[in-house]
């Protein structure tokens, strides 16, 4: 089926965070979108490789991430939606995401993004803690994420903005209880529709990894962090929030249509430098610099062949397994050709997991209890993966 969703990269950020590898060109603090030649250019490549798609049906969901995204002014973002729309169509009632950073944008460039078309925001707020914003490497502080947040609160209650997100980070350098207890309930206060807790990950290459070879950063220990995970789970399903996938919490109705099209094996464009695309489920990776992704873009005549296969099985089995309803593991296996012995395999890998609540089998439906097993999901798809390499030779993807 062709995709309807479409994925855009805007890799243009103030600085980059101490734990961030994501491809990004960092501008420095006082840099604007609006009129800097580095972001016009990109654009210009952005505005190129968007008109040179082949094009399909109208989009149901466009998701503008980076990066920082606001740094971009409105003109630029409806310019962005515009081009979507003449190559593709926008579905009536598309989800129309746009990754925010505050002290980023004012209330002005939001009125702007919202009058562009723009109906959902993801704020990428990361923590309320001044003191742990500055050693994230970020250049935003609490009192800069609670006027945005506020700002994003009154267009949803106006109706101006149909839903908004707030990132945040556990697992910090010298988190406790205590410390992520009041996080969340900062949290709660604003009354976002959804929320993304994302455990810290180091990164190769980061500031973070450099750090930690040196002894310089002191990560909870994994007992801690899943003592961190059980709480944000009881804080949130209390008040009101769904778990629906291992990092993701929302309100009745304010899940995110794009995020489960990544998950469901449903394919989506990608544009944009270091951006995945997957429109038939298999992914690629765009080149991660401007030059590379220049190049490239020239050296294209045309879109490259669509291989014609789906998502890779072992990514399947992990996505699925990260959301809350889980996956049909003996349809999976059917579609896989798998042999019933490996099946055997599998199961025996996982049955620690299963013994110890982590892992439910239900039939034909394997998933992750929740909090528990979501919560400590790094083993099981660890397993998995083990699983997954060790398939000599790799059963043949069915038509
Ligand atoms: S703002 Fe986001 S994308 Fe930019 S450097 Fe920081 S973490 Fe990375």
């Amino acid at each position: 089926m062709d995709p309807r969703s479409a994925y855009v990269h805007i890799p243009f950020c103030h600085r980059r965070c101490f734990y961030c590898d994501f491809p990004v060109v960092p501008l420095g603090d006082r840099a604007d979108g609006a009129t800097s030649g580095s972001v016009a250019a990109y654009l210009d490549l952005l505005h190129q490789e968007i008109a040179a798609s082949p094009g399909g049906p109208p989009l149901a969901t466009v998701y503008l991430g980076g990066g920082t995204p606001s740094m971009l002014s409105s003109a630029q973002v409806a310019g962005i939606l515009e081009a979507l729309d003449r190559r593709f169509g926008l579905a009536p009632g598309a989800e129309l995401s746009l990754e925010l950073d505050p002290a980023s944008f004012d209330q002005a460039r939001l009125a702007g993004y919202l009058a562009a078309g723009i109906t959902r925001v993801s704020l990428g707020g990361q923590s309320f803690d001044d003191g742990v914003l500055a050693d994230l490497g970020r250049r935003h502080r609490g009192a800069d994420l609670r006027e945005a947040a506020g700002w994003l609160g009154l267009a949803h209650r106006r109706g101006d903005l149909a839903s908004w997100s707030l990132d945040l980070i556990q697992g910090l350098p010298s988190q406790n209880v205590a410390h992520w207890d009041g996080q969340l309930s900062a949290a709660l206060a604003l009354e976002p529709p959804h929320l993304s807790v994302y455990d810290l990950s180091i990164e190769p290459g980061t500031v973070f990894e450099r750090r930690l070879a040196q002894g310089e950063l002191a990560l909870p220990p994994e007992d801690l962090a899943a003592d961190l995970m059980d709480l944000t789970w009881a804080r949130l399903t209390a008040a009101g929030y769904g778990h629906y996938e291992v990092s993701n919490y929302a309100l009745p109705g304010h899940a995110s249509r794009h995020n489960r099209v990544y998950w469901s094996g449903a394919g989506w464009w990608g544009f944009g430098m270091g951006a995945t695309a997957a429109p038939r489920g298999r992914r690629r990776a765009h080149p991660r610099t401007r030059a590379g992704y220049a190049e490239a873009l020239a050296a294209r005549t045309e879109e490259p062949a669509d291989d014609g296969e789906g998502m890779p099985f072992d990514e399947r089995l992990m996505v699925g397994l990260r959301c809350r309803e889980g996956v049909n593991l003996e349809r999976l296996a059917r579609q896989e050709s798998l042999k019933p012995s490996q099946l055997e395999r599998l199961r025996q890998r996982l049955a620690p997991y299963e013994q110890r609540g982590l892992l439910r089998v239900e039939g034909p439906r394997w998933r992750l209890s929740d909090p528990q097993g979501l919560a400590l999901s790094k083993g099981v798809l660890r397993e998995l993966l083990a699983w997954w390499q060790e398939q000599e030779p790799p059963p043949a993807s069915a038509p």
